[in-house]
């Protein structure tokens, strides 16, 4: 398969509920993500939006008492009422958005409340939680979600996943040279700027669970601050260079899938906008080119497990 797979991470304040502070930058969330709808849709490229399933909500009290929590302050920030009061808490709008775009994408999970599965806080009962609960408001709101996407990529609970009915999520990037190292973040400027590696083509399959991993390529906003102002100035962008690069590679492979995902939350300045249309640009080309596919996470999965004998289900009732 060769598919170029774009998830974005939904989440507008819930992203940040659990950390000291919530940046204030959050507060130009909305915003962000409407322009986003548009400018994917001035390019016709669909994505998965992996929406936190509390914006699903119309109003809530505030406290969740019968939904447990990884820590017993998790509510503390969520202020309850209505998303007219508070539009951060709330899609009001957002999801409709998505849904009424043209552009064909696809509405994920991102857990309820923004829970990370793979800390150890994190136990059973509130895996299954969080999972029922982000299904139970969506098919409320008239939605069917199959794919996940872990908050802060921290994986695990598979099994719970799998359990109830979601088929893919997106996996842990392939390691590059520097991970890990204490070169870390000079090992990425140099890798951006001078190496001029390419990002990884990633290979979906089949996890122990039956779930299919589509493995991140690239994060969009790996390389921010003063160092990308530098290299800006020097060069062009790096990333944008690099995305444009691994839609190169996944068309002219054999076999691959680039996945690049980003959060709305991380649209905050003009030149991010810039960045993701000059990347769609290139990827309408290619598509149009028929070199490569634009390709959802629901869709990669559905062709993966209809592939795989074990993944078949029979389907129940009349057709
Ligand atoms: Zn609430
Ligand atoms: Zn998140």
């Amino acid at each position: 398969m060769n598919a170029v797979v774009l998830s974005l991470d939904a989440e507008l304040a819930w992203g940040y509920h659990d950390l000291e502070e919530i940046p204030e930058h959050v507060e130009s969330a909305r915003t962000s993500w409407s322009r986003l709808v548009a400018l994917f849709d001035e390019f016709n490229v669909p994505a998965t939006w992996a929406v936190v399933g509390h914006l699903f909500l119309e109003s809530c009290d505030g406290t969740h008492a019968n939904h447990p929590g990884p820590r017993d302050d998790w509510f503390d920030r969520d202020p309850g009422g209505v998303g007219k009061q508070h539009p951060l808490w709330f899609n009001d709008g957002l999801i409709d958005a998505i849904v009424d775009a043209d552009a064909n994408h696809e509405l994920g999970c991102h857990t309820f409340s923004h829970v990370e599965f793979g800390d150890e806080q994190t136990d059973r009962e509130v895996a299954v939680a969080e999972a029922r609960a982000g299904l139970e408001v969506a098919d409320d709101a008239g939605y069917t979600l199959q794919s996940f996407v872990f908050p802060r990529n921290n994986i695990g609970h598979r099994d719970v996943l799998a359990a109830y009915g979601f088929t893919c999520y997106r996996g842990e990037r392939p390691e590059l040279w520097y991970d890990g190292s204490r070169f870390d973040s000079l090992g990425k400027f140099i890798d951006l700027t001078v190496s001029k590696t390419n990002p990884s083509l990633v290979e979906p399959e089949l996890d122990e669970y039956g779930l299919v991993n589509i493995p991140a390529s690239m994060f969009l906003f790996g390389y921010e601050g003063r160092a990308r102002t530098i290299t800006e100035r020097l060069w062009d962008d790096p990333l944008t260079r690099s995305a444009k690069r691994g839609i190169d590679r996944a068309a002219d492979a054999d076999e691959g899938v680039f996945h690049l995902w980003m959060h709305p939350n991380n649209f905050t300045e003009e030149r991010d906008f810039e960045r993701l249309r000059t990347i769609l640009e290139h990827l309408a080309e290619r598509r149009d080119e028929a070199r490569i596919q634009v390709r959802t996470m629901g869709d990669i999965a559905s062709e993966i497990r209809g592939t795989d004998p074990a993944t078949k289900r029979t389907p129940i009732g009349p057709r």
